[in-house]
């Protein structure tokens, strides 16, 4: 591991750390989590490590989060079966109201440390720097510009700072009361640098990397790739079976409200199968009678 990439994330973690309150860390239960925590430790800055529980994480998730001493786990008040009944839809990559609902509410008015880094996608460069400060922060601005910090402004909005420098700590300090404020120790190590890091500390991680998993998230999460969501339901069909329970009731609750269901809807099947971009309505003879007709 090269140790001055690892040196320079415990300086990040100590230069912004807030003088009246602990960090809060947000621990996913994945592999850039574990290297955030270990960070910490490292460091030596006060914080709170927090893992918000999704109703949908894979079970060695739960129990590995469950198995680490310093990590306070989040019980959401709405499961996402609830969820999606409430919300008539399906979350889909576009709309994903789950993470605001199940993830993103926790740490809000806090210094968040997270495990983001820019090697994960093109749009984690475009959002994420050393520090985000998130929403559409005008105070922030105003502050920045009037400290000289170099910043730029995403397309949520949020302001991006790349620097370390007493500019950027001042602005931190003055907007982590008013904003969620992260700060992302490793925004630019590789994958290969965590499992280094982590090796390196004697930290396997979570069981299912040893399983093949290269993301650790909700199971059928829409953001992750199609092949994925079909392991994840061959590995977990009874989240499957939950999810195709939850689009029935949804649909149910559509009904009530008389709204028509979308896209020909008819069965929480039919949307499973929308919903995972399988074309769920076979052709039958009537549609293709149907069609020579018209
Ligand atoms: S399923 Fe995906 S989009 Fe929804 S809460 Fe989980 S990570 Fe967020």
């Amino acid at each position: 591991m090269d140790k001055q990439k690892e040196q320079k994330a415990i300086d990040r973690l100590r230069a912004f750390e807030p003088n009246d309150e602990p960090y809060y860390l947000a621990y996913s239960g994945g592999k850039d989590s574990d290297a955030i925590l270990i960070l910490a430790e490292l460091a030596g800055v006060e914080f709170e490590a927090v893992h918000n529980h999704t109703t949908v994480d894979a079970p060695e998730t739960v129990y590995y989060v469950r198995s680490k001493p310093n990590v306070k786990v989040n019980y959401p008040d709405i499961s996402m079966w609830q969820l999606i009944v409430k919300k008539l839809m399906p979350p889909t990559r576009i709309v994903r109201y789950c993470c605001s609902y199940l993830k993103e509410r926790a740490g809000t008015g806090r210094t968040v440390v997270t495990g983001v880094r820019q090697a994960e996608s093109a749009s984690r460069r475009e959002r994420s720097g050393l520090v985000n400060i998130l929403g559409k922060p005008k105070t922030a601005q105003k502050k920045a510009e009037e400290l000289g910090a170099q910043y730029a402004v995403n397309k949520q909005g949020g302001l991006v700072l790349n620097n370390d420098n007493d500019e950027a700590r001042q602005l931190v300090e003055h907007c982590h009361l008013q904003h969620k404020v992260m700060v992302n120790p490793i925004v630019d190590w590789t994958e290969a640098d965590v499992w280094e890091f982590l090796s390196h500390y004697g930290c396997r991680s979570n069981p299912l990397y040893e399983c093949g998993f290269t993301r650790i998230g909700c199971i059928g999460c829409p953001m992750a790739s199609k092949t994925a969501r079909y392991k994840e339901f061959a590995i977990y069909p009874k989240y499957k079976e939950n999810y195709i329970r939850a689009f029935d009731r949804m649909l149910e609750h559509r009904k009530e409200l008389g709204k028509p269901a979308s896209k020909g809807w008819e069965t929480g099947l039919d949307v499973f199968r929308w919903w995972l971009e399988e074309d769920f309505r076979q052709i039958t003879f009537d549609d293709l009678k149907n069609n020579e007709t018209e």
